[in-house]
């Protein structure tokens, strides 16, 4: 087998390994990306699912809450309205309003969120009221409702920012109505006070989780109320923060922003009253709403990543079992191909003579008996033998020495095989200094015979002068039908070498064919 046949099987191997090495890792990367990709689109979608669910809940208890505020105001200032009815029958300068006490007590009895209910004078003089108690220098003309009331004409309700009240130091929102004489003139304000602690309790009443928060505001922006409630936000102004912008351009939405407040990050609704300038915001943390999705998250994405590490792992191994396979694979070809190489070495000496290369002995017999079996057909010409002996080759020994007549006999093989094998015949070593060369089917095997001696004879050998060349002696058999054995035939091509000898060496003799007899080869 050729050397180059394991360099190209080596490269095809290698290409084979690189492109299964490839592809596995193309197939990894590629279950990994998608993988991943699908996790990731998977959590957009359910963190968009998740705020939108926290959106709609939102702006529902937005909703219910701002109806529940404005149900509240809105009694109040029935209540008002009904008092000042009471009021129209009555000379505010003259009576006395003792007899209105119980009245307002009981009005406040019935209504959880009322704190208290005032009648004040145009001079701000309490002159009736709902308390247990009073300080005897009770006035409210310094309050701000107060003013507003006297300076404005109108009727409507007007709900304070909230304030500490006279009595215990409540925190309290006022709700307040002017108060007319007969004239239209200013005659004092009646007013209704909400207890900002019981507010904050009512709306704590909602769900928003630790770090949510629900706020009542006014429509300028001061806030009434807020749970949690802390005191440092009542009464404070929103109206210069930016999220106060958006809140009032619409009747009801929802955001994300910071609180102006305590800075939490919150998803906020908002929704105004429909009758009251209130508006009502329920802000659940950011935080706490992803909380959830927070964790799915992480666990989904861990697990997507824990199979991205199997897929790897799985992929790295089967590229290392490709890579072994393959090692093996090659060591088992360089051993085969070793093998192959060591049987044509054998075969090459167990057929060939070592030193000159020629076909062996036992490589000539197997030929002679091949075509001893063979019918030839009729109209090719008969196998020819040609036995060729070197001429005083005994006496070339002793003047060259051995070596030398080793070194003739490679020269006189080659150009005995250049001959035969361009006739298409098979030159073979015979024994000592004698060769043969088969001719399986030449139309002038003479001529072929004679080109071999004369090869011989232009050979020109070192130490060796032009008058006294290297020559060999041929003799010539065909096989004919009348000696149908290799001894035979082997014993007439013999016999014609011998004639050849006789008649003076360096000739070419053919055998007659003829009916001969088997005969033993000489030694
Ligand atoms: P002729 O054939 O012309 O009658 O004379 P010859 O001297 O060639 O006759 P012979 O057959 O008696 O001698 C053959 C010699 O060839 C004898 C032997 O020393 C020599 N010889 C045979 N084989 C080898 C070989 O392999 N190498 C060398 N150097 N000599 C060899
Ligand atoms: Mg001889
Ligand atoms: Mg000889």
């Amino acid at each position: 087998m050729p050397p180059i046949l394991p360099t190209l099987r080596n490269v095809t191997r290698l290409s084979r390994e690189r492109g299964v090495v490839r592809l596995v890792r193309f197939f990894v990367i590629f279950v990994c990306v998608v993988m991943l990709a699908a996790n990731g689109w998977v959590l957009l979608i359910t963190r968009d699912q998740e705020l939108e669910q926290a959106r709609m809940g939102n702006e529902n208890l937005a909703r219910a809450v701002a109806q529940q505020m404005d149900a509240l105001f809105g009694e109040t200032g029935h209540v008002l309205a009904s008092l000042v009815f009471e009021l129209d029958r009555r000379d505010l300068e003259r009576d006395t309003l003792q007899d209105l006490q119980p009245q307002l007590v009981h009005e406040v009895a019935q209504l959880d969120h009322l704190d208290g209910l005032f009648v004040i004078d145009a001079q701000g003089r309490w002159r009736a009221h709902s308390q247990a108690q009073l300080p005897s220098d009770a006035s409210s003309s310094d309050r701000e409702y107060f003013r507003e009331h006297r300076d404005s004409d109108s009727e409507r309700i007007r709900i304070g920012a909230p304030v500490r009240g006279r009595i215990g130091q409540r925190w309290l929102v006022p709700v307040s109505r002017r108060l007319n004489d007969p004239y239209g003139r200013f005659a004092g304000v009646v007013m209704a006070t909400v207890s900002v602690d019981r507010l904050a309790q009512m709306l704590a009443a909602y769900e928003v989780g630790d770090r949510g928060a629900i706020l009542l505001g006014r429509r300028d922006g001061q806030v009434l109320t807020r749970w949690p409630l802390r005191e440092q936000d009542l009464g404070a102004s929103l109206a210069s923060s930016s999220v106060f912008q958006r809140l009032s351009a619409a009747q009801r939405g929802t955001y994300e922003a910071a609180s102006p407040l305590d800075g939490e990050h919150r998803l906020v609704s908002f929704q105004h009253a429909r009758n009251l300038p209130l508006y009502v915001t329920v802000a659940l943390s950011h935080e706490e709403i992803m909380r959830d999705w927070r964790t799915s998250a992480f666990l989904q994405t861990a697990w997507t990543l824990v199979l991205c590490l199997i897929v790897g792992a799985t992929g790295s191994y089967v590229v290392r079992a490709v890579r072994r396979r393959s090692v093996a694979e090659h060591a088992l070809l360089q051993t085969r191909d070793a093998l192959e190489l060591a049987n044509l070495q054998l075969s090459q000496l167990a057929s060939h003579d070592a030193l000159t290369g020629l076909a062996n002995r036992r490589a000539l017999d197997a030929r002679l008996q091949q075509a001893v079996a063979t019918e030839p057909p009729p109209d090719e010409p008969a196998p020819a033998l040609m036995m060729i002996d070197v001429d005083h080759f005994k006496r070339f020994n002793d003047l060259h020495g051995h070596q030398a007549g080793d070194e003739c006999l490679i020269r006189v093989a080659a150009a005995v095989r250049a001959v035969a094998e361009a006739e298409g015949g098979l030159a073979a070593r015979f024994g000592g200094e004698e060769m043969a060369v088969l001719l399986p089917a030449h139309p002038q095997p003479a001529r072929v015979a004679e080109a071999v001696r004369a090869e011989v004879a232009a050979l020109v050998l070192p130490g060796v002068g032009p008058a006294a060349p290297v020559t060999v002696s041929i003799g010539l058999a065909t096989l004919h039908a009348s000696r149908p054995t290799v001894t035979a035939w082997l014993g007439a091509a013999d016999r014609a070498l011998y004639a050849a000898k006789a008649a003076g060496r360096n000739r070419v003799v053919a055998d007659e064919a003829g009916p001969l007899h088997d005969q033993p080869l000489p030694d």
